[in-house]
C-alpha cells in the first residue's frame, strides 16, 4: 500500500533523526544564552595571588566569614525552560522542533487506526481517525484558523488509541531511561489529553507560529512550554486569552489524576 511505505519512509526518517540527539539535549542547547553570558575573566594584566590576599584580609578586617572568593563551584544551572522571544512567544528555534514523542520506532502492528498520520496529512483529512476522532469543537476551530490564516495545517499527531500512547510511553521510557524522565514528553494512556481526542501536535513552523499568535482568538492555545506544537481548545481564551503555559507536563494537574 502506497500508505504504509510512506508511513514506514515517515518513521525511518524518524529513526534517523531520533539518533541524532535526544530531545532533552536540543533542549538543552538553548540554555546557551545562559552560559555564553558569562565572559571570561581577564587575567593577563594582573597578578591574581596578591589580588586574592589583599581581598581576604580586607574581608576578614571587616569581620566577614570565611570568604568564598575562589575554590566555592559556581552552582547548577537550573533546569529553567527553554528562553522565549520578548513578546513572550516561542523561539524560531523551539517552534521548528519535531515533536519528540513521534521519534520512536513503530510498531507493524499499530496503524492507521490507531491514530497514526501519513507525511502531510491535514486538518482537513477526516478519512484519518487521528483527525476524525478529534473533539469536533477543537477540529472546527483548527480549520476556521487554518483559512483565515490562509495556511495549511499540517498534523503530526491528533488522536491517539490507548494502545499507541501506551507504545509511545514504552519509547519514551527507553530513550530517556525512566519513567518519572519519560513523563515531561509522554503522558499515559489514562491521562493524554490525545487519547481524548482533546490535543493536536502540528507540523511546521508557519502553521505553529501564526496560531502562537494568533490562535487564542479561535480558543486554540499552546499549553506546555516543551511543546510548542501541541495545541488544545480552551474557549475562554477567546475573551480572556490563553492561559499561562505549564513549562512541561509534569506541572498539569490533570496528568496526575
Ligand atoms: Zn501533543
Amino acid at each position: 500500500m502506497l500508505e504504509s511505505r510512506a508511513y514506514r519512509r515517515r518513521i525511518e526518517k524518524r529513526i534517523r533523526v531520533g539518533n541524532t540527539a535526544p530531545p532533552s539535549l536540543v533542549g538543552m542547547s538553548l540554555l546557551q544564552p545562559v552560559s555564553t553570558a558569562r565572559r571570561p575573566v581577564r587575567t593577563s594584566a594582573v597578578p591574581v595571588l596578591p589580588v586574592l590576599a589583599a581581598v581576604v584580609a580586607l574581608l576578614t578586617a571587616v569581620g566577614c566569614s570565611a570568604p568564598a572568593v575562589a575554590s566555592t563551584p559556581a552552582p547548577p544551572v537550573p533546569a529553567s525552560p527553554a528562553p522565549e522571544t520578548p513578546g513572550g512567544h516561542p523561539s524560531r528555534e523551539r517552534l521548528a522542533q519535531d515533536p519528540p514523542e513521534l521519534r520512536g520506532r513503530a510498531d507493524d502492528a499499530l496503524d492507521v487506526a490507531d491514530g497514526h498520520l501519513p507525511d502531510g496529512a491535514t486538518i482537513a483529512d477526516d478519512d484519518y481517525p487521528a483527525v476524525s476522532r478529534l473533539d469536533p469543537h477543537l477540529r472546527a476551530a483548527l480549520r476556521a484558523a487554518s483559512t483565515d490564516a490562509g495556511i495549511e495545517f499540517r498534523v503530526n499527531s491528533g488522536w491517539r488509541s490507548p494502545a499507541y500512547q501506551e507504545q509511545l510511553l514504552d519509547e519514551a521510557v527507553a530513550t530517556y531511561g525512566s519513567r518519572t524522565a519519560a513523563a515531561r514528553w509522554v503522558a499515559t494512556p489514562a491521562t493524554s489529553p490525545h487519547v481524548s481526542g482533546d490535543a493536536v501536535d502540528l507540523a511546521g513552523y508557519r502553521a505553529t507560529a501564526w496560531l502562537a499568535g494568533h490562535g487564542a482568538r479561535y480558543g486554540l492555545c499552546q499549553v506546555f512550554r516543551n511543546e510548542p506544537w501541541h495545541f488544545e481548545l480552551r474557549p475562554g481564551a477567546v475573551e480572556r486569552g490563553c492561559p499561562r503555559q505549564y513549562a512541561d507536563p509534569t506541572h498539569d494537574p490533570r496528568m496526575h489524576r
